[in-house]
């Protein structure tokens, strides 16, 4: 008898136009492993209940994207502690009639930060941009991954208050305003965790953020990062990189806690790398 294909789903809202049903389709032919992932468009409102919903119809594992991160957490029986450290899940695996909540956010990141792009993190002193759901995922990975001092700057104080303060490092982890960037000095390692480009665009940055050997980090891909990253360009930073690597390495954490088996992430950078440039210089 052929056993069902896993079933999986990326919820969120939008997820119309998210890479990662394409992303595991792809490692599964790699694997050799049967799976479906679909993508559930869901307000936070309505995400306790979907959630059920997929669970009785043999949902086996799902991420959760934005703005459904932080909802997910109390809807786990358990967290990992990277997950605990975030407060946040993208991540949620099947355990009997229960979801185990992870975050694989801030191990792709720096997946793809040391490995593919050879940055060695250790002692950068970083500027963290956004407090969201992705900062919040990203930013102890950093601190763990040796990073200097970490300065947090959001357009609402309060949420860059909370997140330094969940973090715990006084004297190592600050929170600032935007109007503080050009007393700041410069930083080795500039991160844009906003969702900023989505809207009214990022506000004014000073060029005198980026010295001679910064790297400006994107987690947005696609036109989403062309704002920052052309910011960054302009400025002379060192190393330019948009998230589209992490997109990738994150999706094969979660595969591997579903699956048991991490596939190899490079193939599928490496077609999707492809098609994007194609498509943004064909813009
Ligand atoms: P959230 O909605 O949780 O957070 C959005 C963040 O952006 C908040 O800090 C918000 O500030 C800030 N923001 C939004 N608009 C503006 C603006 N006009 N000016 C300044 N700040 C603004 O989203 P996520 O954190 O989940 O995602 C952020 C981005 O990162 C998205 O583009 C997402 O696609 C990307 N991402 C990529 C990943 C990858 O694997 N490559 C993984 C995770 C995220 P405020 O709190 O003041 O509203």
């Amino acid at each position: 008898m052929t056993q069902a294909p896993a079933r999986h789903a990326l919820f969120g809202h939008p997820v119309a136009h998210s890479l990662s049903p394409q992303i595991h389709a792809m490692f599964g032919r790699e694997t050799g492993i049967a799976l479906t992932y679909e993508a559930i468009d869901c307000r936070p409102e309505d995400f306790a209940a979907a959630l059920e919903r997929f669970m009785a119809e043999d949902g086996t594992g799902a991420n959760v994207t934005l703005p459904l991160k932080e909802v997910a957490f109390p809807l786990c029986a358990q967290v990992s502690e990277r997950a605990r450290a975030s407060g946040v899940i993208n991540t949620l695996v099947r355990e009997g009639e229960a979801w185990h909540g992870d975050n694989t956010d801030g191990q792709g990141l720096l997946r793809d930060l040391r490995n593919r792009q050879a940055l060695d993190l250790r002692q950068r002193r970083t500027l963290l941009l956004g407090a969201g759901g992705g900062a919040r995922g990203v930013a102890p990975a950093l601190l763990d991954a040796g990073i200097g001092d970490l300065f947090v700057v959001n357009r609402d104080g309060t949420r860059a208050d909370a997140l330094v303060d969940r973090l715990g490092l006084p004297g190592k982890v600050h929170a600032r305003y935007y109007d503080d960037l050009g007393e700041l000095g410069d930083f080795s390692l500039i991160v844009n965790a906003t969702s900023a480009a989505r809207n009214t665009g990022l506000p004014k940055l000073p060029m005198s953020l980026v010295g001679s050997r910064t790297a400006c980090v994107d987690l947005s891909y696609g036109e989403a990062s062309i704002p920052f990253l052309s910011w960054a360009r302009a400025a002379r930073a060192h190393d330019v990189v948009d998230g589209l690597g992490m997109l990738v390495e994150q999706a094969a954490e979660s595969f591997k806690l579903w699956h048991g088996v991490r596939p190899d992430a490079d193939p599928v950078y490496a077609e999707l790398r492809q098609r994007h440039d194609a498509l943004v210089t064909a813009d």
